[in-house]
């Protein structure tokens, strides 16, 4: 059903079995084949990439590739809408800098994908142009919210694409789709022209159907950015200098506080199964606690709205974004075309936001938030003095049933207990799929002490390798 990674089809292009223009063409027919039935895309222009492969530079990382962007990261004259009807008109004037260093790396960028609106949400089902069904069982979700990033790269409608992690929106689709998904730490990659959700929080990476393509992709999107405050001076490594070394003696601590009996059988599965062939390739699997697990689902719900009611005060209709028809006044027009540009979630985390920033509650809810987040740091900290990597779930679950109404807002909010903490952090995590015979996709997680990206890859291509048999 996948469609070929990158290096399978750069091997293609280089040895001329296939050009950038028709593998282009090929893409094209695969998502016209597809997506009708998964909606991993909101829109595409064929035009450009093929343009774009006309004059592709076969000799460059990614000449000729073309990759799938998350409707929240600016492609210069496409459609950037965040998968919300606020910005159904917007067309991006500039690429966002992990753009740019695609392009400049011979990248086509080629489709805008599904999400949930303005990244908020785990399910793809908060888009205002409608969910994404997952590839593996179209009935269910393909988790979110880098929905379509996700199902786009499993369903065999892209090589691989781009998303952005917040509080696991790279990660979690990952694991549901069946892919792997990259959150690097806080601050490798720029965020200059990913639409801020949650600015403390948000990390761009990639989606893809290996380990390899992954550090081939980070190698790419790494590097100090002026254009964004906090993009990292840290020098940037060769993340695929580790691929195919070998883990013998790596310290690997599996956290107590994940272990939790609320965790589907398919999920305590792969963790067996990843602990079993971790220890068969020589790492040492102990057991460790990070004690305040249970505060990050409220601190990251406190901090997550918070700044989003900040990020989205722009989109007013004068500044930014859809605006209400008619005289009114300012007031009117401010609110009238929030109301209607804006969906259900993303109001409900507006006035959230609102409500923990407001005079009176700041101190009880924002500032306490923000003492539990450097209490969930100081846990890392400690862990990463007794153990290399930590190994973990990415979800409870599997994925859901797409509109499964018996879901409220805060058992949504819960499932995303494993992927926040990094977030929290800063730390790097990868999602890697744990296949298991008859069951939905179900992925587990490493997570890996800041910067140290090149053992994450190395221990995540290891582990692939022993999950594949
Ligand atoms: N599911 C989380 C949320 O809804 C994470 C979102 C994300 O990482 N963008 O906030």
């Amino acid at each position: 059903m996948l469609f070929g990674t990158i290096a399978h089809w750069r091997a293609q292009l280089q040895s001329g079995a296939i050009s950038p223009t028709e593998l282009v063409e090929e893409l094209d027919n695969s998502i016209a084949a597809r997506d009708p039935q998964i909606h991993a895309y909101l829109s595409r222009n064929k035009e450009a990439a093929l343009q774009a492969a006309t004059c592709a530079d076969l000799s460059l990382p990614l000449g000729g590739i073309p990759l799938a962007i998350k409707d929240n990261i600016c492609v210069q004259g496409e459609p950037t809408r965040c998968a919300s009807k606020m910005l159904e008109n917007f067309v991006s004037p500039y690429d966002a800098t992990a753009v740019t260093r695609l392009r400049a790396a011979g990248a086509i960028p080629f489709g805008r994908t599904n999400m949930d609106e303005f990244a908020m949400g785990s399910a793809g089902e908060n888009s205002a142009f409608g969910p994404t069904h997952n590839p593996a069982d179209p009935d269910r979700v393909p988790g979110g919210s880098s929905s379509g990033s996700a199902a786009a790269v499993a369903g065999g409608m892209a090589i691989a694409a781009l998303g952005s992690d917040t509080g696991g929106s790279i990660r979690q689709p990952a694991s549901h789709c069946g892919i792997v998904g990259l959150k690097p730490t806080y601050g490798r990659v720029s965020r200059y022209g990913l639409v801020a959700f949650a600015s403390s929080l948000d990390q761009i990476g990639p989606l893809t159907q290996d380990v390899a393509d992954a550090a081939t992709l980070l190698n790419v999107l790494c590097g100090h950015d002026a254009k964004d405050s906090t993009s990292s001076p840290q020098p940037t490594e060769d993340f695929c200098a580790g691929l195919g070394r070998d883990i013998r003696g790596l310290r690997i601590g599996l956290p107590k506080e994940y272990l939790s009996s609320g965790n589907a059988p398919e999920v305590r599965a792969a963790l067996e199964q990843s602990i079993c062939c971790l220890t068969e390739l020589g790492a040492e699997v102990t057991e460790i606690s990070l004690p305040h697990t249970e505060a990050v689902v409220s601190a990251y719900y406190i901090i997550a709205c918070a700044e989003a009611s900040s990020n989205l005060a722009r989109f007013d209709g004068i500044r930014y974004g859809h605006r209400a028809e008619g005289n009114m006044s300012l007031d009117a027009l401010y609110s009238k075309s929030r109301e209607a540009g804006f969906g259900a979630e993303v109001k409900r985390r507006i006035i959230l936001g609102t409500y923990v920033l407001s005079g009176g509650y700041y101190d009880a809810y924002y500032a306490k938030a923000q003492k539990v987040r450097a209490l969930v740091a100081q846990d890392f900290t400690r862990a990463f003095e007794q153990v290399d990597l930590i190994l973990g779930p990415v979800a409870p679950t599997p994925a859901p049933k797409l509109h499964d109404t018996q879901l409220t807002p805060l058992q949504v909010y819960l499932s995303d207990i494993y992927t926040i903490p990094a977030n929290l952090a800063g730390l790097p995590g990868i999602s890697l799929p744990c296949p298991q015979a008859g069951c939905l996709p179900t992925g587990i997680q490493l997570l890996a002490p800041p910067f140290a990206e090149t053992r994450l890859l190395q221990a995540a291509h290891a582990l692939e390798c022993a999950l594949k048999g």
